[in-house]
């Protein structure tokens, strides 16, 4: 019969604070997951660099954890901090959610833009942020990317541009999309200058930046298994009604089809910059 008693459960007071003082903690971030291999790993076992020990996977950075990684301290002055978004098609809880994601992030838009110097080498820099709304691409991002290559035409300056990217930010609609000729226009007017353009891309980048600028670099480079693409996988299988490979859509499946010049770890990737910058900019070189 002392199977049907009633058991003696401890009620939880939902209010009292979770932890006591003399009690052990668990600091946060203490752990992080691979999204690529999906090991679990001791945070500091994936670095200053975040790269996982076992797959090689680069974990998503903040735009400004990138620039700590790539710059000369001090160097940076970012540019285009007076453009606001605004809510063109007045979509309920935009600038609420804005607002909020500003304040999280420490940025005022999805992309960091501004100049700076890498290893001496004067440079403007853009860099998207997938923290802010997924780096989706409004028409604040189209302003400060146009503005970062009219200011490099004006200064006579290479442009380095990291992309992550969900795409067109659908709170904006058609004024998101129509960044995508905006930018591509200003990305020419850059190389009439003679001037040099870089991208980066980063995980993930897809949609309408991908169908833009992030593609129309003099260099494209990509790090290793990022998710680079337009349409996402399962809209692309049922459109063609064909299962695609297990590595669609990753940046050795792009590099293998010639869609990226090279994968560069990004532990090497401040050194491959230099090379190129050096290279393009031909620095001593006599013209002869
Ligand atoms: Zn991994």
């Amino acid at each position: 019969m002392g199977l049907f008693k009633k058991k003696n459960y401890i009620r939880i007071n939902p209010n009292r604070p979770t932890q006591t003082s003399n009690q052990p903690s668990v600091p946060d971030n203490m752990w992080a997951k691979c999204p690529s291999c999906k090991r679990t790993l001791y945070t500091k076992e994936i670095g200053a660099e975040k790269i996982c020990p076992h797959c090689g996977y680069n974990f998503r950075i903040s735009a400004w954890e990138r620039l700590s990684l790539l710059i000369d301290e001090k160097s940076f002055e970012e540019w285009s901090t007076d453009c606001q978004t605004e809510d063109p098609l007045a979509f309920p809880g935009y600038l609420e959610k804005v607002e909020k994601t500003k304040e999280a992030t420490g940025l005022h838009e999805a992309v960091l833009t501004g100049k700076a110097t890498i290893d001496q080498h004067p440079i403007a820099i853009g860099i998207m942020d997938a923290n802010f709304i997924m780096g989706s691409m409004g028409t604040v991002v189209g302003e400060k990317i146009c503005r970062l290559f009219e200011q490099a035409i004006e200064e006579k300056l290479p442009v380095i541009l990291f992309t992550a990217s969900g795409g067109a930010r659908m709170q904006e609609g058609i004024f998101s999309l129509m960044q995508m000729a905006k930018i591509s226009a200003a990305v020419k007017r850059h190389s009439n200058a003679g001037l040099f353009y870089l991208t980066v891309l980063t995980d993930p980048t897809t949609g309408g930046v991908t169908a833009s600028f992030a593609m129309l670099g003099d260099i494209i480079l990509a790090e290793p298994q990022s998710l680079i693409g337009f349409a996402g996988r399962r809209v692309i299988e049922q459109t063609i009604k064909q299962e695609l490979p297990e590595n669609f859509q990753k940046a050795e499946f792009l590099l293998a089809h010639g869609f990226v010049d090279q994968i560069v770890p990004r532990t090497e990737l401040k050194q491959k910059l230099v090379d190129f910058i050096q290279l393009h900019t031909m620095e001593g070189w006599s013209g002869k």
